[in-house]
Order: structure tokens, then sequence, then C-alpha cells
């Protein structure tokens, strides 16, 4: 049995007094929302605060703010996001991100706040400690080497959040919350491409809001390529939002992927689709681009070309929903049907 190390654990009611004790503990303190990706990963000992800052009990970060658009308190459950009758409503891709994290049981207890900063993950790294041990560790916590690209200086470790890709795709912005001030980044904006460092938070910032624009005139989606069709992270994810003129032709459009690099990727689909109607020859040329942008690597579940060789597929998926087509069959038989990929080489 893994047992998690000693911390110390502080449980604030206010975020003035969660960011009094980031500023006040240092780097040595985390953030402990849901605890479904933090504690696993204490146990296995790739993170050991010395002491542990409970967003449980602050109940401003459970606030839903119904405007023009939406903003969602990043201490709400993923249930509760899949609740919500708004995000259900006008923005389909979050809905159906939300949905299909994890188990429903993870959903109960993790936060919204979590998922956007969840660790990257990597098959030499999501392992036990003596596991790790017995390969000399890795880049990424204890050793010197990454195993998946041995030339690499950079841990190549994959971002693996499904929310992020959908919320960016629907041009969220997140507000930080710390002792020094407050800020508001673009979601896009707050991962950086680097397994260890994967995002432009400082230690002492506290997430503590998702503010998305008014959803009038856009729909969007998001399409998950995993194993098992519940329970497993994503080894793709495609979102992608677009706003149309009553012809159908695009007027903004926005296309993220996710789980093929460290961060969540902002691709340049969007533009391409511009001033243009989806039709199969535009969906088929941007699938195609986008997928050119898409870097999986070896380091997840199943094999890193056939991965490759979908993206442009699942981009297909995603812009035929939108224009309206029925998708539920083929969303069925992704979901069916994953077991029966090629494994990881
Ligand atoms: C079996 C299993 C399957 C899973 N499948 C998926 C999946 O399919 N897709 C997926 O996306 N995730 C998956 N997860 C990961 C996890 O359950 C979710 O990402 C969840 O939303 C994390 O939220 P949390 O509140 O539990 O985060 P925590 O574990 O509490 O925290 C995660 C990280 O975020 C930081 N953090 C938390 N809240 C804040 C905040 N407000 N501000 C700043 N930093 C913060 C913490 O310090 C920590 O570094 C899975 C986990 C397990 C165990
Ligand atoms: S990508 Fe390399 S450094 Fe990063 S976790 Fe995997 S093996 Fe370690």
């Amino acid at each position: 049995m893994m047992r998690l190390p000693w911390f110390g654990f502080r449980s604030p009611k206010t975020v003035t007094e969660a960011a009094k004790i980031l500023a006040a503990e240092g780097p040595q303190a985390m953030l402990i929302a849901g605890g479904t990706d933090l504690l696993p990963n204490m146990k296995r000992r790739h993170q050991t605060p010395a002491t542990l800052v409970s967003l449980r009990h602050v109940e401003a970060l459970k606030k839903v703010a119904n405007g023009s658009g939406l903003t969602l308190g990043a201490g709400l459950t993923l249930n509760q996001i899949v609740a919500n009758a708004k995000v259900h409503e006008q923005y389909a891709g979050l809905w159906q991100a939300a949905a299909q994290v994890a188990t429903v049981h993870l959903r109960n207890m993790g936060t919204l706040g979590g998922n956007l900063c969840l660790d990257t993950r990597c098959n030499y790294y999501n392992q036990n400690y003596e596991w790790r041990k017995a390969i000399d560790f890795c880049l990424k916590k204890d050793g010197e080497i990454c195993w998946v690209a041995t030339a690499s200086k950079r841990c190549v470790a994959t971002s693996s959040t499904d929310t992020a890709p959908a919320l960016i795709a629907l041009g969220a912005t997140v507000h930080l919350v710390s002792a020094q001030g407050e800020r508001d980044v673009a979601l896009a904006d707050l991962y950086r491409n680097d397994g260890i460092d994967y995002l432009t938070r400082r230690p002492d910032e506290i997430l503590t809001e998702v503010k998305l624009p008014a959803a009038a005139g856009w729909k969007s989606t998001y399409w998950k390529l995993r194993r098992r069709g519940s329970f497993d992270f994503p080894v793709l994810g495609v979102a992608a939002a677009v706003k149309t003129a009553r012809d159908g032709t695009v007027e903004e459009a926005r296309i993220a992927l996710g789980a093929v690099s460290s961060r969540p990727l902002f691709t340049k689909g969007g533009e391409l689709l511009l001033g243009k109607k989806l039709t199969d020859e535009v969906i088929a040329e941007v699938g195609v681009k986008v997928a050119s942008v898409a870097k999986p690597l070896d380091n997840t579940d199943l094999n890193l070309y056939w991965r490759k060789g979908v993206v442009g597929e699942f981009v297909g998926y995603a812009l035929r929903e939108l224009r309206g087509d029925d998708m539920s069959a083929t969303r069925l038989r992704i979901a069916r049907h994953a077991l029966e990929a090629p494994a990881s080489a």
C-alpha cells in the first residue's frame, strides 16, 4: 500500500487568507482542491509539499456568475459544471469535456481549477517510487535523463486536462490572485510547452475564476480519444468552437488540441475557416493542417503514430458536428472501439 508522506495542513475560509498562507509558506506549500490528482502524486512521491493549503472551505471559489457570458468559480466540482444548465445549453464543448473526465466519483471531488492545473503525465513518471528508482528516475523528478527523448534537455510529459482545450476554444480567461495582487490571463497563456514547468502561474497564485465570453451565435464541441470509453485520461482531445453567419459562413472560430504536447495547443485551424463554409473539402483541408502541429510522443497509452494519424479525423468529427451533422453514431463507435486501437509500441 502506498502511504502519503507527512505534511502540514491549513484550511483557510477565504481567498485572501489562502493567499497569505501561500506567501508566508513559500513554494514548499501547495494548494489542494479535490485532491484527485495531487494525493495520488504525493503517494508516488512526485510532489512532497511541506504544507497543503486546502481550498475546500473557500466558499467564494464555488460561485457561478451569470452575465452576458459566464463566470465559474475554480472550486466548482466537475459534476457541478456538468449540472449547470447554462454550460449545457450554451457551452457544449466545456460540458462534453467535463462530463468525460475520469469517473463520476472523481468528478464529484475533482474541481475545475484542479483540472486546469493538472500535472503533466508520462508512462515513465506516473509510477510508484520504487518503479521510478529502478530506472534511475527521470528529468521530471529526481533524475537526469528523459527516457522518452534521451537527447532532450526538456521534459516532454503530456498535458492531459480535458477542460483546458475546451475552454481555450471557448475563449476563456482565468483570474489569478496572490498576496501581491490579481491578474487575468487568457487561458491559452496559462500553459508552457514544458513538462516540468508547465504553468505560467506562480506557486503563490490561486486560480479563482474561469471567465467565458458571451456564447451568442457560437457552437462548440469536444471530442476525446481514450482507451476505454469511460475512466481514462485523454490521449487526444479536439475542441472546436465556431460562430457562423445565417448562410453558414464562418465568422469566428477556434480549434484547440489536448494531449498531443506538454501544453494544450491553440492551433491556427480556426483562422483557416474564416470566410468559408464548413464543406467536406474545407473540413478535410483544416483537419490535415491541424494534425500537422500535433506532436504526440511515446509516453502515453496507444501507439503514437496511430494517435497522430487520427488527429485530422477527429477534427473532422468536431467540425461536422458543428455543421449540424448527427455524429452520435460516431461518438458511440469511438467509445466502444477505442479498445481495439493498436497498443503503444
Ligand atoms: C483514475 C483517474 C482518472 C482520471 N482521468 C482524468 C481524465 O480523464 N481527464 C482529466 O482531465 N483528468 C483526469 N484525472 C485527474 C483529476 O481527477 C482531474 O483532473 C481533476 O479535475 C483534478 O481536480 P482536483 O480538484 O482533484 O485537483 P487537485 O488534485 O486538488 O490539484 C491538482 C493540481 O492543481 C493545483 N490546484 C488545484 N486547485 C487550484 C487552484 N484553484 N489554483 C491553483 N492551483 C490549483 C494543485 O496544487 C495541484 O497541483 C483522473 C484522475 C484519476 C485518479
Ligand atoms: S517526458 Fe521524459 S522527463 Fe518527462 S516525465 Fe517522461 S521520461 Fe520523465
